[in-house]
């Protein structure tokens, strides 16, 4: 059965290339009926904390990115990274290093002077066990293939060989017993029953000295697949600069997290030239075959583009969910349920335009604003310009309109407008702003209805000469 794994180091917030990485390993798991994982890499203490491993787990859960059991801490496991390296030198696999630090300097200082890559020579290789120092601190290093070459088989990047003459005995466990990163991750691996590795080509070079202890421990090994990285526009990698936010941050920004997943599936990952992939299908189709082989660029128009495109879908009541709190934090107070109500009836028609459920939400609160509305500057200079006569005269025909609903006061507006001479937007300009206390809004006469007659004619009252 297919197992995948997530498996970041909880030093800063979950960005959006660990998202993706995360996403595709959710999905080549469920497109194949097997288990997503998420294991913890909190071995590094210095670096590691629980806040970064909050916004982890909650970005996850923000995403619906929902992993199978319990989730796996690395440092927890300590023990049996060391159990692991212990059984690797009673098989013959690994030695004890008792190379001094002084020794590893001249080492690597020999390396510099050659101008070789820094290696370490093998020195205790094959040294015998009994020319070591009584009670010295040790390492354990991994005895890996001198001659010959390691191939990995990558679903993304095909066949990748390198010489094995660039692997040296590299340490699995330190003088302190602590495990290296290299042997915590093989080891979990294996214990958690990991069959794919989806994840950054940043690992890639780590996958070749993975692969020795694997064979060293006659472990099976996995099928790799090393996803090129995000760049930015500009072609450089993504950092800050580009928008290499956490989650989090898109979530603030007022992106659907349907439309931030559909938009990271894309970048990295294709079907013909499906756009809109919902979450079901891409559990269906996801192959690591649809795998682009070159890093994808960022580009956050596209990702507005689709963030529209799942909002104008949504459900009313679901967008009342997430906009809601966005007006309220506005306002700077909680919405009445009759306001809340209001809100629901006024977003479909905010809907079509909205990138963002910021935007949405900005849309919203000239609803709940307090008379006298504060105009914004085009919409005063507006009104100075345009609004005198004509404003009047569009308060008189709405005094005496019959039936306050969107379609018979758009009539009612109309035959004004044709009775003045003029065209519908020198009337329902100056009525936005005076509603809205903006120059762009939606359908006037829909902004009308949803107000209702007093709050409307008051509103315009406040802008009369
Ligand atoms: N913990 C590593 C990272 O956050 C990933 C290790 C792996 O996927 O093998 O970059």
């Amino acid at each position: 059965p297919v197992v995948t794994r997530f498996a970041p180091s909880p030093t800063g917030f979950l960005h959006i290339g660990g998202a993706r990485t995360a996403l595709f390993n959710y999905l080549f798991a469920k497109a194949n009926g097997g288990k997503f994982t998420l294991r913890i890499e909190d071995t590094d203490q210095q670096r590691s904390t629980p806040e970064a491993t909050e916004a982890i787990l909650s970005g996850m859960r923000w995403l619906g990115l929902k992993w199978d059991g319990e989730e796996v801490y690395q440092s927890q496991r300590a023990e049996r990274h060391a159990e692991v390296a212990h059984q690797l030198l009673e098989s013959g696999r690994a030695y004890k290093c008792y190379a001094t630090a002084e020794e590893l300097a001249e080492m690597r200082e020999r390396a510099r002077a050659e101008k070789r890559p820094i290696r370490y020579d093998g020195t205790w290789r094959d040294r015998d066990p009994a020319d070591a120092p009584v009670d010295a601190p040790f390492t354990v290093r991994i005895k890996a293939p001198q001659s010959g070459s390691t191939t990995i088989s990558d679903a993304v990047q095909g066949d990748v060989t390198v010489p094995n003459s660039e692997l040296d005995d590299f340490i699995i466990l330190r003088s302190d017993g602590t495990p290296t990163y290299m042997l915590a991750v093989v080891v979990d691996d294996h214990d958690m029953g990991v069959t794919h590795l989806i994840r950054g080509d940043d690992h890639l070079n780590n996958a070749f000295r993975q692969r020795v202890i694997i064979e060293a421990m006659d472990w099976d090994l996995p099928q790799w697949a090393h996803v090129p990285l995000i760049h930015g526009q500009d072609g450089a990698k993504l950092s800050k600069r580009h928008g290499a936010l956490g989650v989090e941050a898109y979530r603030e920004m007022g992106f659907l997290p349907e439309a931030l997943e559909n938009y990271l599936l894309r970048l990295g990952w294709g079907h013909g030239d499906e756009e809109i992939v919902s979450r079901s299908r891409a559990e269906e189709l996801f192959t690591l075959d649809g795998i682009g082989r070159n890093p994808a660029r960022f580009d956050i128009k596209k990702l507005e583009n689709l963030n529209g495109h799942y909002i104008r879908a949504a459900r009313d009541d679901h967008l009342l969910t997430v906009v809601q709190p966005e007006v309220e934090i506005s306002l700077g107070r909680d919405l009445s349920g009759e306001e809340a109500a209001l809100l629901l009836r006024t977003i479909p028609e905010l809907k079509p335009r909205a990138k963002t459920i910021n935007e949405l939400a900005d849309g919203a609160l000239f609803l709940f604003r307090t008379r006298p509305l504060t105009m914004d500057e085009k919409a005063s200079a507006l009104l100075e310009k345009d609004g005198g006569e004509l404003l009047a005269k569009a308060y008189k025909s709405l005094q005496d309109a019959p039936n306050w609903e969107a379609k018979a006061l758009g009539e009612e507006l109309r035959a004004l407008a044709a009775s003045e001479d003029v065209g519908l937007g020198k009337i329902a300009q100056p009525l936005r702003a005076a509603l809205t206390g903006r120059t762009v809004s939606p359908g006037v006469f829909e902004m009308l209805e949803l107000l209702g007659r007093s709050e409307s004619l008051a509103r315009i009252e406040d802008r009369l000469p």
